[in-house]
Protein backbone atom coordinates (compact mmCIF):
# COMPACT_ATOMS: atom_id res chain seq x y z
CA UNK A 1 0.00 0.00 0.00
CA UNK A 2 2.63 2.38 0.83
CA UNK A 3 4.25 4.41 -2.11
CA UNK A 4 8.57 4.42 -1.75
CA UNK A 5 9.46 7.54 -3.78
CA UNK A 6 13.26 8.26 -4.64
CA UNK A 7 14.94 11.49 -5.46
CA UNK A 8 15.51 10.18 -9.15
CA UNK A 9 11.92 9.01 -9.98
CA UNK A 10 11.32 12.85 -9.04
CA UNK A 11 13.30 14.29 -11.89
CA UNK A 12 12.08 14.68 -15.35
CA UNK A 13 12.43 11.90 -18.04
CA UNK A 14 12.14 13.71 -21.10
CA UNK A 15 10.69 16.93 -22.61
CA UNK A 16 12.15 20.42 -22.79
CA UNK A 17 12.89 21.18 -18.90
CA UNK A 18 13.86 19.27 -15.72
CA UNK A 19 12.21 20.29 -12.50
CA UNK A 20 14.45 22.04 -10.00
CA UNK A 21 16.51 19.68 -7.13
CA UNK A 22 14.28 20.12 -4.13
CA UNK A 23 15.95 18.95 -0.65
CA UNK A 24 13.84 16.76 0.66
CA UNK A 25 15.90 15.60 3.03
CA UNK A 26 15.41 19.20 5.54
CA UNK A 27 16.11 18.52 9.39
CA UNK A 28 12.74 18.08 11.26
CA UNK A 29 10.44 17.77 8.24
CA UNK A 30 9.10 14.32 8.04
CA UNK A 31 10.41 12.38 4.88
CA UNK A 32 7.82 12.34 1.89
CA UNK A 33 7.58 8.30 2.10
CA UNK A 34 7.62 8.58 5.70
CA UNK A 35 3.87 10.59 5.48
CA UNK A 36 2.57 8.63 2.30
CA UNK A 37 3.17 5.62 4.33
CA UNK A 38 1.65 6.79 7.53
CA UNK A 39 -1.21 8.40 5.07
CA UNK A 40 -1.95 5.02 3.88
CA UNK A 41 -2.14 2.99 7.35
CA UNK A 42 -4.62 6.25 8.01
CA UNK A 43 -6.75 5.67 4.83
CA UNK A 44 -6.95 1.56 5.70
CA UNK A 45 -7.73 2.30 9.15
CA UNK A 46 -10.73 5.00 7.98
CA UNK A 47 -11.91 1.69 5.52
CA UNK A 48 -11.89 -0.35 7.72
CA UNK A 49 -13.79 1.67 10.59
CA UNK A 50 -16.01 2.35 8.02
CA UNK A 51 -16.71 -1.20 6.90
CA UNK A 52 -16.90 -2.19 10.03
CA UNK A 53 -19.55 0.47 10.61
CA UNK A 54 -21.70 -0.94 7.65
CA UNK A 55 -21.74 -3.97 8.19
CA UNK A 56 -23.17 -3.44 11.68
CA UNK A 57 -25.43 -0.36 10.63
CA UNK A 58 -27.10 -3.12 7.73
CA UNK A 59 -27.16 -5.56 10.42
CA UNK A 60 -29.94 -4.11 12.37
CA UNK A 61 -31.47 -1.91 10.36
CA UNK A 62 -35.34 -2.24 9.91
CA UNK A 63 -34.56 -2.65 5.78
CA UNK A 64 -32.17 -5.48 6.74
CA UNK A 65 -34.97 -6.91 8.55
CA UNK A 66 -37.40 -6.86 5.80
CA UNK A 67 -34.95 -7.98 3.22
CA UNK A 68 -34.45 -11.29 5.48
CA UNK A 69 -38.51 -11.65 6.04
CA UNK A 70 -38.76 -11.60 2.13
CA UNK A 71 -36.17 -14.61 2.09
CA UNK A 72 -37.37 -16.47 3.86
CA UNK A 73 -41.30 -15.80 2.14
CA UNK A 74 -39.82 -16.92 -1.23
CA UNK A 75 -38.32 -20.09 0.33
CA UNK A 76 -41.60 -20.86 1.68
CA UNK A 77 -43.16 -20.02 -1.58
CA UNK A 78 -40.22 -22.44 -3.46
CA UNK A 79 -41.24 -25.08 -0.89
CA UNK A 80 -45.27 -25.31 -1.37
CA UNK A 81 -44.55 -25.13 -4.70
CA UNK A 82 -42.10 -28.25 -5.13
CA UNK A 83 -44.35 -30.67 -2.29
CA UNK A 84 -47.60 -29.58 -4.97
CA UNK A 85 -45.87 -30.52 -7.97
CA UNK A 86 -44.78 -34.22 -6.61
CA UNK A 87 -48.17 -34.15 -5.44
CA UNK A 88 -49.96 -33.49 -8.91
CA UNK A 89 -47.02 -35.76 -10.48
CA UNK A 90 -46.97 -38.33 -8.22
CA UNK A 91 -50.75 -39.46 -8.76
CA UNK A 92 -54.26 -38.24 -6.82
CA UNK A 93 -53.31 -40.29 -3.75
CA UNK A 94 -51.04 -37.35 -3.25
CA UNK A 95 -48.00 -40.25 -2.85
CA UNK A 96 -44.65 -39.40 -4.55
CA UNK A 97 -43.98 -41.22 -7.52
CA UNK A 98 -42.56 -45.11 -6.68
CA UNK A 99 -39.29 -45.89 -7.43
CA UNK A 100 -38.76 -48.02 -10.74
CA UNK A 101 -39.57 -51.61 -10.19
CA UNK A 102 -36.72 -54.00 -9.42
CA UNK A 103 -37.84 -56.98 -11.63
CA UNK A 104 -38.13 -57.31 -15.24
CA UNK A 105 -41.12 -55.36 -16.37
CA UNK A 106 -44.23 -57.73 -17.05
CA UNK A 107 -44.09 -60.23 -20.11
CA UNK A 108 -47.01 -61.01 -22.50
CA UNK A 109 -50.46 -62.40 -21.27
CA UNK A 110 -48.87 -62.89 -17.87
CA UNK A 111 -52.19 -62.14 -15.33
CA UNK A 112 -50.49 -60.17 -12.46
CA UNK A 113 -51.66 -60.51 -9.41
CA UNK A 114 -51.15 -58.06 -6.11
CA UNK A 115 -49.64 -60.41 -2.93
CA UNK A 116 -49.29 -57.60 -0.92
CA UNK A 117 -53.00 -56.90 -0.97
CA UNK A 118 -52.18 -53.29 -1.49
CA UNK A 119 -54.21 -53.04 -5.17
CA UNK A 120 -53.93 -48.65 -5.01
CA UNK A 121 -49.56 -49.18 -5.25
CA UNK A 122 -50.48 -52.63 -7.30
CA UNK A 123 -52.26 -50.45 -9.79
CA UNK A 124 -49.88 -47.26 -9.95
CA UNK A 125 -46.80 -49.81 -9.81
CA UNK A 126 -48.43 -52.48 -12.45
CA UNK A 127 -50.15 -50.25 -14.92
CA UNK A 128 -49.96 -46.65 -13.89
CA UNK A 129 -53.03 -46.50 -12.74
CA UNK A 130 -54.40 -43.59 -10.13
CA UNK A 131 -57.82 -44.25 -8.10
CA UNK A 132 -59.49 -41.67 -6.31
CA UNK A 133 -62.22 -42.83 -3.79
CA UNK A 134 -63.82 -46.18 -3.27
CA UNK A 135 -63.41 -48.76 -0.59
CA UNK A 136 -60.50 -50.73 -1.07
CA UNK A 137 -62.92 -53.62 -2.27
CA UNK A 138 -63.79 -51.21 -4.96
CA UNK A 139 -60.16 -50.64 -5.87
CA UNK A 140 -59.31 -54.76 -5.57
CA UNK A 141 -62.28 -55.17 -8.45
CA UNK A 142 -60.74 -52.21 -11.11
CA UNK A 143 -57.04 -53.86 -10.29
CA UNK A 144 -58.59 -57.55 -11.26
CA UNK A 145 -60.08 -55.79 -14.55
CA UNK A 146 -56.90 -53.85 -15.80
CA UNK A 147 -54.95 -57.14 -14.81
CA UNK A 148 -57.13 -58.83 -17.11
CA UNK A 149 -57.11 -56.63 -20.13
CA UNK A 150 -52.99 -55.82 -18.79
CA UNK A 151 -51.66 -59.26 -19.84
CA UNK A 152 -51.50 -57.39 -23.19
CA UNK A 153 -48.97 -54.93 -22.89
CA UNK A 154 -49.78 -53.15 -26.20
CA UNK A 155 -52.89 -51.81 -24.57
CA UNK A 156 -51.27 -50.27 -21.62
CA UNK A 157 -48.83 -48.43 -23.19
CA UNK A 158 -51.79 -46.88 -25.43
CA UNK A 159 -53.65 -46.37 -22.55
CA UNK A 160 -50.68 -44.75 -20.47
CA UNK A 161 -49.59 -43.08 -23.25
CA UNK A 162 -49.43 -39.46 -22.60
CA UNK A 163 -49.35 -39.85 -18.19
CA UNK A 164 -51.45 -42.14 -15.81
CA UNK A 165 -54.59 -43.22 -16.28
CA UNK A 166 -56.84 -41.53 -13.64
CA UNK A 167 -60.08 -43.26 -12.03
CA UNK A 168 -62.27 -41.21 -9.93
CA UNK A 169 -65.31 -42.74 -7.89
CA UNK A 170 -67.59 -40.20 -7.41
CA UNK A 171 -71.17 -40.39 -6.65
CA UNK A 172 -73.56 -42.72 -5.81
CA UNK A 173 -76.46 -44.98 -7.71
CA UNK A 174 -77.52 -48.21 -6.42
CA UNK A 175 -79.22 -49.24 -9.48
CA UNK A 176 -76.93 -48.69 -11.96
CA UNK A 177 -73.39 -48.45 -13.08
CA UNK A 178 -72.46 -45.32 -15.22
CA UNK A 179 -68.85 -44.35 -16.29
CA UNK A 180 -67.62 -40.99 -18.12
CA UNK A 181 -64.55 -40.99 -19.50
CA UNK A 182 -62.50 -37.36 -20.58
CA UNK A 183 -60.27 -39.34 -22.81
CA UNK A 184 -57.53 -36.86 -23.83
CA UNK A 185 -56.64 -36.04 -20.43
CA UNK A 186 -56.72 -40.22 -19.16
CA UNK A 187 -59.63 -39.37 -16.45
CA UNK A 188 -62.53 -42.05 -15.97
CA UNK A 189 -65.12 -41.04 -13.35
CA UNK A 190 -67.53 -44.26 -12.16
CA UNK A 191 -70.09 -43.87 -9.99
CA UNK A 192 -70.45 -45.74 -6.71
CA UNK A 193 -72.62 -48.70 -5.52
CA UNK A 194 -74.35 -50.91 -8.82
CA UNK A 195 -70.93 -50.87 -10.15
CA UNK A 196 -69.11 -52.53 -7.32
CA UNK A 197 -71.54 -55.08 -6.54
CA UNK A 198 -72.14 -56.14 -10.08
CA UNK A 199 -70.58 -59.82 -11.51
CA UNK A 200 -66.79 -58.25 -12.06
CA UNK A 201 -67.04 -59.38 -15.80
CA UNK A 202 -69.82 -56.72 -16.70
CA UNK A 203 -67.79 -54.61 -14.51
CA UNK A 204 -64.83 -55.29 -16.67
CA UNK A 205 -66.60 -54.59 -19.31
CA UNK A 206 -68.02 -51.64 -18.45
CA UNK A 207 -64.47 -49.93 -17.15
CA UNK A 208 -62.67 -51.25 -20.11
CA UNK A 209 -64.90 -50.10 -22.51
CA UNK A 210 -64.29 -46.65 -20.61
CA UNK A 211 -60.56 -47.14 -21.45
CA UNK A 212 -60.96 -47.67 -24.95
CA UNK A 213 -62.31 -43.98 -24.55
CA UNK A 214 -59.04 -42.87 -23.33
CA UNK A 215 -56.93 -44.82 -25.78
CA UNK A 216 -58.85 -43.15 -28.53
CA UNK A 217 -58.45 -39.89 -27.34
CA UNK A 218 -54.82 -40.19 -26.32
CA UNK A 219 -54.24 -41.91 -29.25
CA UNK A 220 -55.86 -39.78 -32.32
CA UNK A 221 -53.54 -41.37 -35.41
CA UNK A 222 -54.99 -45.09 -34.24
CA UNK A 223 -58.36 -43.23 -33.64
CA UNK A 224 -58.41 -42.24 -37.36
CA UNK A 225 -56.66 -45.13 -38.71
CA UNK A 226 -59.86 -47.41 -37.24
CA UNK A 227 -61.57 -48.41 -40.47
CA UNK A 228 -64.88 -48.02 -39.17
CA UNK A 229 -66.83 -46.98 -42.24
CA UNK A 230 -65.65 -50.01 -44.61
CA UNK A 231 -66.47 -52.73 -41.55
CA UNK A 232 -69.58 -51.67 -41.30
CA UNK A 233 -70.29 -53.10 -44.61
CA UNK A 234 -67.63 -56.47 -44.46
CA UNK A 235 -68.84 -56.68 -40.68
CA UNK A 236 -72.54 -55.78 -41.45
CA UNK A 237 -74.03 -58.02 -38.77
CA UNK A 238 -72.03 -56.23 -36.09
CA UNK A 239 -73.27 -52.39 -36.54
CA UNK A 240 -76.38 -51.13 -36.31
CA UNK A 241 -77.11 -47.75 -37.27
CA UNK A 242 -73.00 -47.33 -37.30
CA UNK A 243 -72.57 -48.66 -33.94
CA UNK A 244 -71.38 -52.33 -32.47
CA UNK A 245 -74.61 -53.79 -31.80
CA UNK A 246 -73.62 -55.06 -28.68
CA UNK A 247 -72.70 -51.19 -27.26
CA UNK A 248 -75.95 -50.27 -25.14
CA UNK A 249 -76.73 -46.51 -25.82
CA UNK A 250 -77.12 -45.94 -29.11
CA UNK A 251 -79.19 -43.25 -30.09
CA UNK A 252 -79.72 -40.95 -33.54
CA UNK A 253 -77.02 -38.98 -34.49
CA UNK A 254 -78.65 -35.81 -32.50
CA UNK A 255 -77.47 -36.89 -29.44
CA UNK A 256 -74.15 -36.20 -29.08
CA UNK A 257 -72.77 -40.31 -28.82
CA UNK A 258 -71.07 -40.63 -31.07
CA UNK A 259 -71.06 -43.86 -33.35
CA UNK A 260 -67.54 -44.31 -34.59
CA UNK A 261 -65.78 -43.84 -31.00
CA UNK A 262 -68.37 -45.64 -29.02
CA UNK A 263 -67.73 -48.72 -31.80
CA UNK A 264 -64.01 -48.31 -31.01
CA UNK A 265 -64.61 -48.49 -27.49
CA UNK A 266 -67.15 -51.53 -27.48
CA UNK A 267 -64.91 -53.32 -29.75
CA UNK A 268 -61.53 -52.98 -27.13
CA UNK A 269 -64.19 -54.33 -24.28
CA UNK A 270 -65.86 -56.98 -26.44
CA UNK A 271 -62.42 -58.21 -27.83
CA UNK A 272 -61.37 -59.40 -23.99
CA UNK A 273 -64.54 -62.05 -23.18
CA UNK A 274 -67.52 -62.86 -24.48
CA UNK A 275 -70.32 -61.09 -23.31
CA UNK A 276 -74.47 -60.35 -22.93
CA UNK A 277 -74.78 -57.05 -23.20
CA UNK A 278 -78.27 -57.57 -24.18
CA UNK A 279 -80.06 -56.25 -21.02
CA UNK A 280 -78.99 -52.99 -21.26
CA UNK A 281 -80.67 -50.25 -22.98
CA UNK A 282 -80.98 -51.11 -26.68
CA UNK A 283 -77.22 -53.67 -27.54
CA UNK A 284 -77.97 -56.36 -28.83
CA UNK A 285 -75.26 -60.03 -27.95
CA UNK A 286 -73.03 -60.70 -30.29
CA UNK A 287 -72.55 -64.55 -29.27
CA UNK A 288 -68.46 -64.99 -31.08
CA UNK A 289 -67.22 -62.05 -31.40
CA UNK A 290 -63.89 -63.10 -33.34
CA UNK A 291 -66.12 -65.54 -35.37
CA UNK A 292 -69.28 -62.83 -36.04
CA UNK A 293 -67.20 -59.62 -36.62
CA UNK A 294 -63.98 -60.94 -38.10
CA UNK A 295 -62.56 -57.59 -39.72
CA UNK A 296 -63.48 -55.49 -36.57
CA UNK A 297 -62.03 -58.23 -33.98
CA UNK A 298 -58.70 -58.49 -36.21
CA UNK A 299 -57.85 -54.81 -36.20
CA UNK A 300 -58.59 -54.65 -32.61
CA UNK A 301 -56.60 -57.53 -32.10
CA UNK A 302 -53.37 -56.51 -33.83
CA UNK A 303 -53.65 -52.57 -33.36
CA UNK A 304 -54.52 -52.22 -29.87
CA UNK A 305 -53.53 -55.69 -28.13
CA UNK A 306 -50.20 -56.09 -29.68
CA UNK A 307 -51.63 -59.56 -31.47
CA UNK A 308 -52.34 -60.76 -28.00
CA UNK A 309 -55.94 -62.56 -27.93
CA UNK A 310 -57.78 -63.75 -24.71
CA UNK A 311 -60.00 -65.98 -26.17
ZN1 LIG B 1 -68.72 -45.19 -24.40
Amino acid sequence: MAMETTDDQQQSQGGGFSLPNIPTNIPGMPKVGDVLQKGGKKVEQVIAQGAKKLLQKAAFTPEFWIGVGIAIVILIVIALFLIIITTIVGGSNGNPLPSPEPGPPPTQGQLLTCPSGDYATCLKQDFNISVLGGTSNDIMRIFQAFAFAGQSKQYVSLLTANGPLRIFILGYDPKVCSGLTIGILGIIKISNGACFTMPIDSFRHLIIHESGHVIVGRNPRLYQSFPWTQYQTTDSSCYDHGYLKSYALRCGSSCGIRPKAESFAESVSDSLTEYDNSKFGSAQPIPDFPADCPATYNWFKDNVFGGFTFF
